[in-house]
């Protein structure tokens, strides 16, 4: 049977992770508002409650939580995907592949907070759902 894979990432790696993660999050979240204030749409104003750039971030992610728009879905996502990764910074096999459980480098975790996936796994990922993306014309 297969033991489950300790990370290799020590404190350091983790915090540069965090930070990384961290920045990451404010260029979304920057991302989002902008996208969100160049928006005619009702429901963006109604987001960003009338007065844009005075919203805290953590008042705009809670907001998002309910907020499902196609513009800024990858951001939303991914923003989501790094608050979920937040949470998982803390288990032990966390920096772990999720499908072959080999450790992941810290040096891809921190160009790539929300890896779930070893650089081989990822590739035969976006393999399998290569094309999805880009719809039928
Ligand atoms: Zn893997």
């Amino acid at each position: 049977m297969k033991a489950k894979t300790m990370t290799t990432l020590n404190k350091q790696d983790l915090q540069a992770v965090r930070a990384a993660l961290e920045n990451r999050k404010g260029v979304l979240l920057a991302e989002i508002r902008a996208a969100l204030a160049d928006s005619d749409d009702t429901q963006f104003r109604a987001v960003l409650g009338g007065s844009p750039g005075d919203s805290s971030d953590e008042a705009l992610a809670a907001s998002l939580a309910d907020l499902s728009a196609a513009r800024i879905d990858r951001e939303v996502r991914e923003y989501r995907a790094l608050e979920a990764t937040e949470q998982r910074m803390g288990d032990a096999g966390f920096g772990t592949c999720a499908d072959c459980d080999a450790a992941i480098p810290a040096a891809r975790l921190v160009a790539n907070p929300a890896a779930t996936r070893c650089v081989q796994c990822q590739e035969m990922f976006d393999k399998t759902h290569a094309g999805q993306a880009h719809g039928s014309l």
